[in-house]
């Protein structure tokens, strides 16, 4: 049975990887246990080949800085940035080149409507909601397309992560933001389009010019919604272009409120989530609300089996809540992966009671992943 190496206790909702238990990150002698958890996640990223840390390099030493999330990085010739896009070295020998505006590291492919997306239980895609400004018919849009626009690179660690692909690029995952643009013009059942990733954080200039182009190419009254899905790490002016086009699109953007708890997401994302909260607070409530019937934000949750529970759920819809009641959040069903495959899928009645606190928070709560618990 995992036990936890700071209060022997042992329970099978100890992740084998921390070796700590929820309580005990939260409540117990941080001092002792931060050092732990930080070698656990430097160990796991030195094996990816990134970082342990964000770089922070000499003044002196210092060849290329970025401030598009709140690592801000500062790094050397022999640094990598934390996502690990950006390396110096192998920029210069052309091997893996910076990504910029004008391309990018991704991987787009099409997907049809509704797609499994969190935010397709109130989206047009997936509803009647937005028709016929937003939506190209009144109900789901059946017949048509989102892009994914994945995005390699992530200002996280996450021992959860479900999309590990974002480590591995090569220079073949490159593409530029001209020939992407006419692509995706170029499918005529495109109706929206979802940046996430990996994190698209990391590449928010790339990402942005992308949306821009697609926006100045298309016939003026095609519905194209854009999206982005993040951990919210972002720099605040960046994310406020995206908001913006979000918005006028028809768009929305989601931010993943993986922790309320600093501490727990220290544990579990390897980064702290302040950014984040401050962020969503500031753009809920400066963007949301105004478009009727159609949300311009949500948020996110995935219940880490024996992590984040309900108590966890309760502080994040009560932070959502004193900010707008009807912000939609989306609870998700976790299954083991990455570094937490020893975790099983979230107890059902863990995710039933996540679901009632939640909801005594705010109003629009949905469930995601039902089909791991056997629901339809
Ligand atoms: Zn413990």
């Amino acid at each position: 049975m995992p036990t936890c190496r700071f209060c022997n206790n042992t329970d099978s909702f100890i992740s084998t990887t921390l070796e700590v238990c929820r309580n005990c990150i939260i409540n117990g002698d941080w001092e002792k246990i931060e050092p732990h958890i930080l070698k656990i996640h430097s160990d796991i990223r030195k094996l990816e080949g990134l970082p342990a840390y964000p770089p922070k390099s000499n003044n002196n030493q210092i060849k290329l800085t970025c401030n598009l999330c709140m690592n801000e990085c500062r790094m050397s010739e022999s640094d990598i940035s934390y996502c690990g896009l950006r390396d110096p070295s192998k920029n210069k020998q052309g091997v893996i080149p910076f990504p910029t505006k004008s391309r990018g590291y991704i991987h787009g492919y099409i997907e049809r409507n509704p797609t499994n997306c969190c935010n397709s239980w109130f989206c047009p895609a997936g509803t009647s909601a937005g028709y016929p400004n937003y939506s190209v018919v009144d109900g789901p849009e059946f017949n048509t397309y989102s892009y994914a626009a994945f995005l390699y690179g992530c200002t996280f660690n996450c021992l959860f992560c479900q999309n590990t692909s974002h480590k591995h690029f090569s220079k073949r995952n490159l593409y530029d933001t001209e020939t992407l643009a006419n692509q995706i013009i170029n499918n005529n059942n495109i109706t929206c389009i979802c940046f996430f990733g990996g994190a698209p954080e990391a590449q928010l200039p790339f990402s942005l010019n992308l949306a821009n182009k697609i926006l100045e190419k298309k016939e003026k009254e095609r519905i194209m919604r854009i999206c982005w899905e993040w951990n919210g790490s972002g720099n605040k002016d960046w994310i406020e272009k995206c908001m913006e086009i979000a918005v006028k699109t028809g768009g929305n953007i989601k931010f993943d409120l993986k922790t309320f708890h600093e501490k727990l997401n220290i544990a579990l994302c390897g980064i702290s989530n302040k950014r984040t909260l401050e962020n969503f607070k500031f753009f809920a409530e400066k963007y949301f609300g105004k478009r009727k019937g159609m949300p311009e934000m949500s948020a996110c949750t995935l219940l880490v089996s024996g992590y984040t529970n309900y108590e966890e759920v309760e502080k994040i819809a009560k932070f959502i809540g004193s900010i707008n009641e009807n912000i939609p959040y989306s609870l998700l069903v976790f299954h083991g992966d990455y570094q937490m495959k020893d975790l099983t899928i979230t107890p059902r009645n863990d995710a039933l009671k996540c679901l009632e606190v939640a909801k005594t928070y705010v109003k629009q709560v949905n469930l995601g992943n039902k089909f791991l618990l056997g629901f339809s």
